[in-house]
């Protein structure tokens, strides 16, 4: 639509985008005619400033992330393969676009340790922490800030405009037209925000973008969307009390369904607040799902009564995006689960399907084990490493789904020499399993496996789980405390049944084989996706496709109970990897913890020790691994800088970083990538992926 300023002869030729309606028409046969043209110019502008604008915003929004989507998709899939062979100027700069954007932070070092936006310390700057984006999502963020805070102040150049002289001009005209655009934007971005929670986000499958990177254009466009409405109904308010028609407006079914979604939004922004999230995730997901259903609800009906129909389809397009992903959501749910839904009872112990999960707590309960096996296998190329499912309980907490990384995958045949398999692979008969599994197993009895007669089906993976307060504290007790549904006992351990629900895969694998040399870096739980790549390096190396010549895994505990958790995919991985040269796998195990304990024994202590006790229980408890796997343990936390500079020798293979681990670690081992690029080194040799178990 072009600008300009016309005849009145002109104006009322002009084509039907300008909104030159037959109302208008009428109302400007109303005006004397020495205001007749103006009232037309005012009109024009007042259509084209208030509704078609912000509605062109709204769709060029989408268009915006298209074409991100577009170009991620084209780096994801084809940037890996043409990097390498770039001439070498064009490396250099896609090395620095690498180093100075992708993996630094927007301010300071940290990235994924949120930071207080006041710079406060304690439970205030806890209060007011926020995540900082990389520099990369920084300036899109900033872009999408900037432009829908101009929106808001940005104003037509015609004033009066003749078309708000119900309102009061110049002070009305101004928030009138506020009014108007941010109502349109705010609708316009609500389909937007919930397309990007979606678990079944297309954009991570295409892209590679974690589901957390999506989360920050999440929030960021769900800011803006509740910006927009707020906005709206301050400037409604304030001109409708100027005219003191606020009683009378509260009379009317629009204005009040206006309210009810602004109440939405106002428990979506405060419920979404990190320390909330922390503290009390249930609270944040039913302040997350009763806002949103409010705000939803709310639009649509103050819409519709005020008849603003060509607002609507952005509801509708929220709705479908809502619906979508909850219906993939259950489909994958029941295709999962559906064959074993009515045989509740424990008798039954179903080998598939809904509940046919097992686990055992580890040592004092730091770790839970978790082997679930549902009644169908996922398609090849998907559950890899990286990849996670949602568990939720079919007993307890059962509207809770928990997002846990693939530890051990489906479809990953055991190696013969494990004593677990060898118990366990034979026969059907659980009890006479057990036993076997007892006197077979040939490792200690940190070697614990699982109970289950079908531990070698194809369709079974497993899971490493840190209890904490809510579900999996739930889960930590149920395991503990039912005895009804205990399984049995196998060297000292019980093993019991859990009725668990599996949703997923989620996430995309991250594959490593092809690097020359890989850093696995965690903390804690983290180690779970370490595994995961351990077990998947495995994989291709029995399929002859690994071009891994070295792996070091660098993993800081806190306790040594932690130790128990890992050691039986160590026994595992071990004849897997029998094949390579002697510390083919160099496990760094960083032994953090210092206080004082009675017991150094591994199998006995769960608690922190002095250091040079713990180290010496580490290494009794690795001794038995053959040599591919070489274990190191130390004391204090790891420098993953001096990892990566070990390794920076042999860049020209290719080196692959991935860490999954506290926040503090997370932006250690991305400074130090980031450190090493540059100086001959180029962003196609060294490549870092981040896992995180937050969002
Ligand atoms: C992609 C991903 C993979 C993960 N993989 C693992 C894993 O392999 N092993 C492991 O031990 N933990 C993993 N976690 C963390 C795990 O999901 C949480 O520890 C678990 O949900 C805590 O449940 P809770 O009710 O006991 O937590 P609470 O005691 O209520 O809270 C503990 C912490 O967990 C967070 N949390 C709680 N519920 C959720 C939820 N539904 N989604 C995301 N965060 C939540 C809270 O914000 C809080 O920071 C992963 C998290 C994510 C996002």
């Amino acid at each position: 639509m072009a600008w300009g300023y016309w005849t009145i002869e002109e104006a009322l030729k002009l084509p039907s985008e300008y909104g030159i309606s037959s109302r208008v028409t009428s109302q400007v046969a109303s005006y004397p005619p020495e205001l007749q043209l103006a009232y037309l110019q005012s009109s024009i502008i007042r259509l084209w400033s208030s509704f078609a604008l912000p509605m062109f915003i709204n769709y060029a929004n989408f268009g915006c992330v298209a074409i991100i989507f577009i170009v991620a998709t084209l780096r994801h899939f084809i940037g890996q393969w043409v990097t390498g062979k770039l001439p070498a100027p064009v490396q250099r700069v896609q090395t620095a676009i690498v180093k100075h954007l992708y993996l630094s932070s927007l301010f300071g070092k940290k990235t994924s340790q949120p930071v207080s936006f006041i710079g406060a310390k304690g439970a205030l700057g806890r209060w007011t922490s926020v995540q900082i984006p990389t520099r990369l999502h920084g300036i899109f963020i900033t872009i999408l800030v900037t432009f829908n805070v101009l929106m808001v102040f940005y104003q037509p150049t015609v004033y009066p405009n003749l078309t708000y002289i119900a309102v009061g001009y110049s002070r009305s005209q101004y928030f009138r037209v506020a009014a108007d655009r941010c109502a349109y934007l705010a609708f316009g971005l609500t389909p937007l925000a919930i397309a990007l929670a979606g678990r079944n986000n297309i954009l991570t499958a295409m892209t590679g973008a974690s589901y957390s990177t999506i989360q920050i254009y999440h929030r960021w466009v769900s800011r803006m969307c509740f910006m927009h409405g707020f906005v709206h109904t301050v400037c409604w308010l304030l001109m409708e009390g100027w005219s003191n028609q606020l009683p009378t407006m509260f009379k009317r079914a629009y204005w009040n369904w206006g309210f009810v979604a602004i109440f939405g939004g106002l428990l979506l922004f405060f419920c979404s607040q990190r320390r909330i999230r922390e503290l009390c995730y249930e609270l944040f997901l039913i302040g997350h799902v009763t806002g949103a259903l409010l705000w939803v609800v709310g639009c649509y009906y103050h819409a519709l009564l005020r008849r603003e129909t060509e607002l609507l389809r952005w509801i509708y397009a929220a709705v479908g995006f809502w619906a979508s992903d909850h219906l993939f959501r259950w489909v994958r749910i029941v295709v999962l689960n559906m064959p074993a839904l009515f045989r509740t009872s424990r008798s039954t112990k179903p080998k598939t399907g809904a509940f046919a999960a097992e686990g055992y707590l580890v040592g004092e309960g730091s770790f839970i084990r978790l082997r679930l096996v549902p009644s169908v296998r996922w398609p090849a190329g998907m559950g890899g490493p990286g990849t996670y499912v949602f568990v939720r309980s079919a007993d307890w907490k059962v509207t809770q789904a928990h997002p846990f990384t693939i530890t051990w995958p489906m479809g990953m045949a055991l190696p013969l020499e494990s004593g677990a398999r060898s118990s366990a692979a034979s026969s059907s008969d659980q009890e006479s399993d057990r036993e076997k599994k007892s006197s077979a197993s040939t490792h200690s009895t940190l070697d614990h496996e699982f109970d289950s007669s079908d531990l070698d089906s194809p369709a079974a993976f497993e899971l490493l789980v840190k209890p904490y307060s809510g579900f999996t504290q739930s889960l930590s007790r149920s395991l503990a405390n039912d005895p009804s549904a205990e399984d049995g006992t196998v060297q000292g351990v019980s093993t019991k049944r859990v009725k668990l629900l599996v949703e997923g895969p989620y996430g995309h694998s991250v594959q490593l084989e092809h690097y020359g040399s890989v850093l696995l870096v965690s903390g804690g739980s983290g180690v779970s996706a370490n595994v995961a790549h351990l077990a998947d390096l495995a994989k291709c190396l029995g399929k002859g496709t690994l071009a891994v010549k070295r792996v070091v895994v660098v993993w800081s505990i806190r306790d040594l109970d932690s130790i128990r958790a890992v050691i039986p995919y160590l026994n595992r991985l071990e004849p897997l990897f029998g094949s390579m040269p002697a510390g083919f796998v160099e496990f760094h195990v960083h032994y953090t913890g210092s206080a004082a304990s009675e017991s150094v024994d591994v199998e006995k202590s769960s608690g922190m020790v002095p250091a040079e006790e713990a180290l010496a229980a580490i290494d009794r408890s690795f001794s038995h691994l053959g040599p591919a796997i070489r274990t190191i343990p130390t004391a204090g936390r790891p420098s993953v800088a001096a990892h990566v500079e070990r390794l920076l020798p042999f860049a020209s293979e290719r080196i692959a970083v991935s860490t999954c681990g506290p926040t503090a670690l997370c932006d250690a081992s991305r400074e130090a990538v980031k450190q090493s690029l540059g100086g001959g080194v180029t962003a196609h040799q060294i490549v870092y992926h981040e896992e995180a178990f937050t969002w």
